[in-house]
């Protein structure tokens, strides 16, 4: 395959961006090789520097649920274009937002835009400490909720072990005040809720996790969460940046009828701008400055780009119910090709491919993978056209814009490799 100009370009980004990308994963580290760089998407195909086309699975990381330049978001931008792309004054498209989220999403009564995903874990946790004066947060090993000082922990030895930054750069005591436990443990949460009860501000979990690869709930692993939470008087906060309006339209929180406290979104609301949002309960959200004491701004919050995108994405999806009927559709056909000896775990149109015969339920059996037989996957798929995420411990997204002879050209070139073994 030939990446000529996408390995120029690269040398020429390591100059002056660190790792010559503006987010490490896209630097292919998990999988070797250089990454292509892109010129164009459409539909549910990306193009490079070099002429190569590929059907992509990466979707940016999930806000693409309805493909590259959809006809409705396009439009939305162009019109935004001729009144200005931003005023740090209110604007009457961000209550519209708001309240189609609130309609798809009703535990999100009052909501605030921010920037990213980020972003909005960073203020929702801040707002669940402020709210109930307690300092410590329960996160599940290899959920991740963007790159917040205190979440970037992984579980120690014990499963109420505080928290050791995975990252160089986090303070001791932020890293502190952070306890991460064993995802789908409702042991494990119970213990720690017994050791550290009154201290709990909240537990933040991804509902479906999809950093570390797909991975469901194990049924009632919800229930008791938001039962435990409950009783000891800590919030439960879901991050569904991910998958809000991407596992079903009001998010993993409709698809397994659990209400959360406090809701964090990004992604699929911005129709592939940057955007994030975080909402909850009332009583909460009023804690809020300039309501509240708990301070959050932001210059380009409710940037009117990212929220005609997302107003236009949002009554796409309202207009369409059907789609996440055809997305399960397609996207089952898509997995029927899973083979022996791989883990398929599936939500939706978010799935990953694990490398292992054994059932893949937390972050310790995901790491169980043959990471460099994924590596060698990815690039004979790349070599195929077909774009996977250039990580094993990634979900894959399908979109709407994908066609039935993209799903048997995908299914037909992941066959050959696992033919030939
Ligand atoms: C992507 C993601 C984030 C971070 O969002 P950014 O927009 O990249 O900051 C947070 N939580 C989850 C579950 C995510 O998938």
């Amino acid at each position: 395959m030939n990446l000529k100009k996408s390995e120029a370009l690269l040398q020429r980004a390591r100059q002056i961006i660190p790792g010559g990308v503006n987010s490490p994963v896209r630097a292919f580290r998990g999988v070797g090789g250089t990454p292509p760089f892109i010129v164009r998407g459409d539909g549910s195909h990306i193009f490079d520097a070099d002429g190569n086309s590929y059907i992509d699975y990466v979707g940016s990381w999930g806000p693409l649920l309805l493909g590259h330049r959809h006809p409705a978001v396009m439009e939305a931008l162009r019109a935004v274009l001729e009144i200005g792309t931003s005023f740090g004054a209110p604007t009457e498209r961000e209550i519209q937002l708001a309240e189609m989220i609130r309609e798809a999403i009703p535990s999100m009564e009052m909501i605030r835009l921010v920037n990213s995903g980020t972003e909005a874990t960073m203020s929702a946790l801040r707002l669940a400490r402020g709210f109930t004066g307690r300092t410590l947060t329960i996160k599940l090993e290899g959920c991740y909720h963007g790159h917040v000082d205190s979440l970037l922990v992984k579980a120690g030895s014990g499963v109420a072990t505080l928290g050791i930054p995975d990252t160089a750069g986090v303070p001791a005591a932020f890293a502190d005040s952070t306890i991460a436990l064993p995802f789908n443990s409702v042991a494990a949460l119970e213990e720690a809720f017994e050791k550290h009860g009154n201290h709990i501000a909240a537990v933040i979990v991804e509902p479906v996790a999809g950093n570390m690869g797909c991975i469901p709930p194990a049924p009632g692993y919800l229930e008791a969460m938001r039962e435990l939470t409950a009783k000891h008087g800590a919030l439960l906060i879901f991050d569904e940046v991910m998958t809000g309006f991407r596992v079903a339209h009001g998010g993993a929180q409709q698809l397994y009828a659990i209400k959360p406290d406090l809701t964090t979104i990004g992604k699929v609301i911005g129709g592939g701008l940057p955007i994030g949002a975080y909402g909850g309960r009332a009583d909460i959200m009023s804690h809020i400055a300039p309501v509240g004491p708990v301070y959050q701004a932001g210059t380009l919050s409710g940037n009117p780009l990212a929220v005609a995108a997302g107003i236009a994405m949002l009554t796409e999806l309202k207009k369409n119910p059907a789609i996440y009927a055809e997305l399960e559709k397609k996207t089952a056909a898509l997995c029927a090709s899973a083979p022996a000896g791989i883990t398929l775990n599936r939500v939706g149109s978010m799935f990953t491919f694990f490398f292992t015969g054994a059932a893949v339920t937390d972050y310790t059996t995901a790491k169980r993978s043959d990471t460099a037989r994924f590596g060698r996957f990815f690039h004979h798929m790349l070599e195929r056209g077909v774009y996977l995420a250039p990580s094993q411990f990634e979900a894959a997204f399908l979109s709407a814009a994908h066609t039935e002879e993209d799903i048997r050209k995908t299914a037909a070139a992941a066959a050959e490799f696992f033919a030939a073994g």
